[in-house]
């Protein structure tokens, strides 16, 4: 039933707790696992041009592939006692919910996992707004893990 599972990683416990359940799914069903951090884009206004705009964004770029890094290796040490048939990662940019269902239907992936809530959610909040919109988004099925 499922080829390929995405996990959705931000580095909060929530989404570590997906990929438990997206590994433990990959395990059982024989899939492959894709992990997918994404990094956000801090658009800076065009008339600060001439400031050190290209410069911050290229620092914002190499910080955010640093913590993605930091996030797989951590997924990575998590993981390491399953027998997967792979796990690979990417990197995706822009916004969150969109790289993530726009990078699940160009890989032809058959599920999505993430954490109903991640790193910046109020408490109240049954689910966050990026767990949320992917599942609109998604033309696959989603699980949403607590
Ligand atoms: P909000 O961001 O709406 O303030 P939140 O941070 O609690 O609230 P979400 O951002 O929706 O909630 O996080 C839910 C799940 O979505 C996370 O556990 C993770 O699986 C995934 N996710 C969120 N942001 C990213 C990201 N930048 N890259 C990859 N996955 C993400
Ligand atoms: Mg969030």
């Amino acid at each position: 039933m499922f080829g390929k599972i995405l996990v959705a990683v931000d580095g909060s416990e929530h989404a570590y707790k997906a990929l438990d359940v997206a590994a433990d799914l990959a395990e059982k069903y024989g899939a492959s696992l894709l992990v997918v951090h994404v990094v956000m884009q801090h658009a800076i206004p065009s008339y600060f041009e001439g400031l050190a705009v290209e410069k911050a964004e290229q620092l914002f770029r190499s910080l955010g592939s640093e913590i993605a890094e930091k996030i797989f290796a951590e997924c990575e040490a998590r993981q390491c006692n399953r027998n997967l048939s792979s796990m690979s990662t990417a990197v995706a940019e822009g916004e969150p919910a969109r790289a993530i269902t726009n990078l699940a239907k160009t890989e032809a992936v058959d599920l999505i996992a993430m954490g109903t809530r991640g790193l910046t959610g109020i408490q109240d909040l049954l689910i966050g707004s990026v767990a949320h919109k992917v599942n609109i988004l998604s033309h696959c099925p989603v699980i949403t893990v607590k």
